[in-house]
């Protein structure tokens, strides 16, 4: 049998590289795709922290990734081997009563699978399931590290934006200027917002929003205030719309706070704990809240605006090395060490 080489996630947060099985299909849905670059994600981190109690140890980790197509099933929509594509995060079946909505993340025969409860991309080979749905096509002129994060976080980022529902002109803020935040706020540009403003309490990221023209303004609520920040700029009303990416202890609370009356609070960030939900402080604001995992549904759109520069997502990778120091990309990740934003993991090298 030909091995590969894999992170696997033994439960109680042990974590290995390990020999697996190559691959194969297992259904004429399906495709074996051969990793040509991966990443860690901090959903990731919520499996090694037991945070998510339908993972399921033993697993190869990992749902972020493109590659090459190594085989295809007769029915995984056409794909044939030497396919560049792009994975999708979200395993959906596209014919159940939720994915014919595009409410995938809901799929009676899917959802969150792959890195989470079947092996996912954090190894050689990884085999995806109704890979019709959970693959897409790269055009030539996208190179590998542009398209990576399409069917993960520049997926949420769309997301998000698309729940604010932006009009042209408005103002939105996004707080967690991480991997998804910044997303958030290239795509809340393109659904026409004027003015977006980055909230953080990490320096480097906000400085990188910036600096990369994502945000007009930032702010470190630790430092300043927020509402008096998000005021000065909406003549103040308070945000048209908010994003929350961040996740953190009181970021929910923020953001219902800088929102103006009438607003759309959209919560994509995943949360360990739960949150208080203060209607009597909220009374008479009116607010509109929508929460979500990510739909991923627009990656081949997400695929022709990279392609056109309308967006850009290749600036994310801060890291890259070799599989074989996958384990150091999680402590540095995790860490957020030497200003980590995204860690690259590109395919396992044989070393003498
Ligand atoms: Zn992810
Ligand atoms: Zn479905």
């Amino acid at each position: 049998m030909k091995t590969m080489k894999a992170l696997v996630w033994g439960g109680d947060g042990a974590l290995a590289l390990a020999d697996r099985p190559v691959p194969t299909l297992l259904e004429p849905t399906d495709a074996v795709v051969k990793v040509t670059l991966s990443t860690i994600c901090t959903s990731d981190l919520h499996i090694l922290r037991g945070a998510l109690p339908r993972a399921k140890p033993g697993i190869v980790l990992g749902h972020e990734f493109v590659g090459v197509v190594e085989q295809a099933g007769e029915a995984a929509g056409g794909l044939r081997p030497g396919d560049r594509v792009a994975a999708n995060c979200i395993t959906f079946c596209g014919e159940c009563w939720f994915c014919k909505r595009g409410f995938i993340n809901n799929c009676r025969q899917g959802g969150w699978e792959l890195g989470c409860r079947i092996d996912g991309c954090q190894a050689e080979y990884v085999r995806v399931p109704f890979a019709k749905q959970g693959l897409t096509r790269i055009p030539d002129r996208v190179a590998d590290e542009e398209a990576l994060f399409v069917g993960d976080i520049l997926s949420s980022g769309y997301f998000g934006a698309e729940l604010c529902g932006i009009k042209p002109g408005d103002t939105v803020a996004v707080i967690g200027a991480g991997p998804v935040g910044l997303c958030a706020m290239e795509c809340a540009r393109l659904f026409g917002a004027k003015q977006v403003i980055a909230l953080d309490v990490d320096e480097g990221r906000l400085a990188l929003a910036k600096r990369e023209g994502l945000a007009q303004a930032v702010g470190n609520p630790q430092k300043e205030n927020a509402w008096e920040l998000v005021r000065e700029w909406t003549q103040g009303r308070g945000a048209d719309g908010v994003i929350e990416a961040a996740g953190g202890k009181d970021t929910f609370q923020l953001a219902w706070q800088i929102a103006r009356p009438n607003g759309v609070v959209a919560l994509v960030a995943m949360y360990e704990e739960d949150q208080s939900l203060p209607l009597p402080q909220m009374y008479g604001k009116n607010l509109i809240f929508k929460t979500g995992g990510v739909d991923a549904v627009h990656c081949a759109r997400l695929l022709e605006l990279l392609e056109a520069g309308r967006l850009r997502t290749g600036f994310l990778i801060t890291h890259k090395a070799p599989l074989n120091q996958i384990l150091q990309g999680y402590r540095v990740f995790e860490n957020r060490e030497d200003g980590c934003l995204k860690w690259a993991v590109t395919p396992w090298e044989e070393w003498e």
